[in-house]
């Protein structure tokens, strides 16, 4: 068997708000691999949370940092700089739109709703890769988290389908201009999991059971699978994989339209 051992290795891991948070997902599983982790959080209200999360990891550091705010930004990947000097991956599970353009017809959307979305769920990614840029080590990682409206028309998603499309370009063009100094990004296309994000989409119970139904698996996937892939893109097992975007959906993606008994 081939262990994963990330020990040595270090990391910022960015949105994790509670226990059922991807991001933790994918920061348990590089903690069980021996990785050290930085995280960072959106605000205040969410630092107590997340203190009480990280208690038993050693070696843990946490910031403040809302992706909108330039400030909290820059401040974080300095105040790496100085601690840890280099960075070896970083995990990027930040998604956001405003409930009221998830609500209506897409075609409603407005100016200020698509900025906000954009900017948090698609852009956030160009930012922070570009603080990282000077502390990615050889060999190091990016990992983001998407989702299957960003190819397929999924109802209600709307403006968060177009920032999951302009995430995964995004994936693309980082991966081709960071793969010149062997930095891997890679996206994670999870199936829904029930976590704050998911739970705020109108109708996600309903669509959480239909996918489970639909999947060749006959269910959804876990946490720790979205975990596991996401150890496995930010490991030199992935050494071979840029600017993927790779499902972990129990399969749902796969398939099309079911044929009706006669
Ligand atoms: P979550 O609510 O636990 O995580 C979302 C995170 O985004 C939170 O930590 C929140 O604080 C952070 N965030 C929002 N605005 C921010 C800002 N301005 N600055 C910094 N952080 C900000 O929910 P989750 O489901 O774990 O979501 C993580 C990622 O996974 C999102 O990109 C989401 O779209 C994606 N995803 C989720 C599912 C699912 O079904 N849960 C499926 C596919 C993809």
């Amino acid at each position: 068997m081939i262990a994963i051992d990330l020990k040595g290795k270090r990391g910022l891991v960015m949105g994790v708000a509670n226990g059922r948070s991807l991001g933790w997902a994918i920061a348990e599983k590089l903690a069980a691999a021996g990785a050290e982790l930085a995280f960072s959080y959106q605000g205040e209200r969410l630092k107590e949370d997340l203190e009480k999360l990280t208690r038993d990891m050693a070696g843990t550091q946490l910031f403040q940092c809302d992706v909108t705010n330039e400030e909290e930004l820059k401040g974080t990947f300095a105040a790496l700089k100085e601690t840890w000097g280099s960075l070896d991956f970083v995990v990027h599970s930040i998604g956001f739109a405003p409930r009221a353009a998830m609500d209506g017809r897409y075609i409603e959307t407005t100016r200020d709703d698509w900025r906000t979305a954009l900017e948090i769920s698609a852009y956030s990614l160009v930012s922070v890769a570009r603080e990282a840029e000077p502390l990615l080590a050889e060999g190091a990682s990016l990992v983001t988290l998407t989702y299957y409206a960003a190819e397929k028309v999924v109802p209600k998603y709307n403006v968060m389908g177009i920032a999951k499309s302009a995430l995964e370009a995004s994936v693309r063009y980082l991966a081709y201009e960071l793969g010149k100094k062997g930095v891997r990004v890679n996206a994670v296309s999870a199936g829904p999991v029930r976590t704050v994000a998911a739970r705020s989409i109108p109708g996600f119970m309903k669509m959480y059971n239909k996918v489970g139904s639909i999947a060749p698996l006959g269910r959804n996937v876990t946490h720790e699978e979205v975990g596991n892939l996401g150890l496995f893109l930010l490991s030199p097992l992935a050494g071979g994989i840029t600017g993927e975007t790779v499902y972990v959906d129990a399969g749902f993606h796969i398939m099309g339209m079911e044929l009706g008994e006669e």
